[in-house]
């Protein structure tokens, strides 16, 4: 823990509880993303920790971002909306992860920093319009892909991803960033790895038949068990959760 975690922690008289645990996992985790990127020859600073609150409630989430953390993931939104609400005086940018149903998303579209999982056409239409009637900047997105072709996991095939870029970029509400993926249930690590190689090579792809760059910069890609990997393959995301909470 660094000096300034450890004074911030008696400041918050929390003392070795959740808090102090919280701020050395956080720096744990930022070590390990700042080592990968510079074997992949990247700065630290070119990776994103989406810290993942999901497994916990609005006050270890606020823990989490008097830590230090800046972008927290929701995969509910229910969830999000909620602590949206609770938290909304810290200001964290909230990235939306998860399966959004499309019910939802008149809700759900103003309060994001961040969309990563457009997993449907329909869906994308539905949060873009309400992104455009509630809040005035387009939303960043991510076009999520399913790379694994694991049957419970949503988002496009890899042969749908030019249709569901076409669409994307065609909506006002949106500003299309790049993709996103989740390796396979039953991926082991070497299989992991080339899924999110898989992710890499279609945005490759996408930029050689003549897509923006600007859309295509980001790669959201890895969680606790495969961020590493996910970084020397490229990620500028990574989602990460069960590791910011291990001993909390
Ligand atoms: C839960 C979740 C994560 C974080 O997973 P951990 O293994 O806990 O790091 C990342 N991405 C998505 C889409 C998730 O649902």
């Amino acid at each position: 823990m660094t000096w300034l975690a450890a004074l911030m922690a008696a400041v918050y008289d929390e003392g070795m509880g959740p808090y102090a645990i919280l701020a050395r996992n956080l720096e744990t985790v930022r070590e390990r993303i700042a080592a990968a990127a510079e074997r992949s020859g990247r700065r630290p600073s070119a990776v994103t920790l989406v810290a993942v609150s999901k497994y916990v409630d609005a006050d270890v989430t606020r823990a989490l971002i008097r830590a230090g953390a800046t972008d927290i993931g929701e995969s509910r939104p229910q969830q999000l909306w909620h602590k949206a609400e609770a938290l909304a005086y810290l200001a964290p940018r909230w990235h939306m992860i998860g399966h959004v149903q499309r019910n939802k998303a008149e809700r759900t579209a103003p309060l994001l920093a961040y969309f990563h999982s457009c997993d449907s056409l329909r869906l994308m239409t539905k949060i873009a319009q309400a992104r455009s009637r509630h809040a005035g900047a387009p939303l960043p997105a991510l076009i999520e892909i399913n790379v694994s072709g694991d049957e419970t996991k949503h988002g496009f095939e890899v042969d749908q991803a030019v249709a569901a870029l076409d669409h994307a970029l065609a909506l006002q509400g949106f500003n299309v960033r790049g993709l996103m993926a989740m390796s396979g249930i039953d991926s082991d690590s070497l299989q992991a790895r080339r899924e999110f190689a898989a992710l890499r090579e279609l945005r490759d792809r996408l930029l050689a038949k003549g897509y923006p760059a600007a859309s295509l910069h980001e790669l959201s890609m890895g969680m606790t068990r495969d961020f590493e990997a996910a970084i020397e393959e490229g990620a500028t995301m990574v989602r990460i959760g069960s590791a910011l909470f291990e001993g909390v």
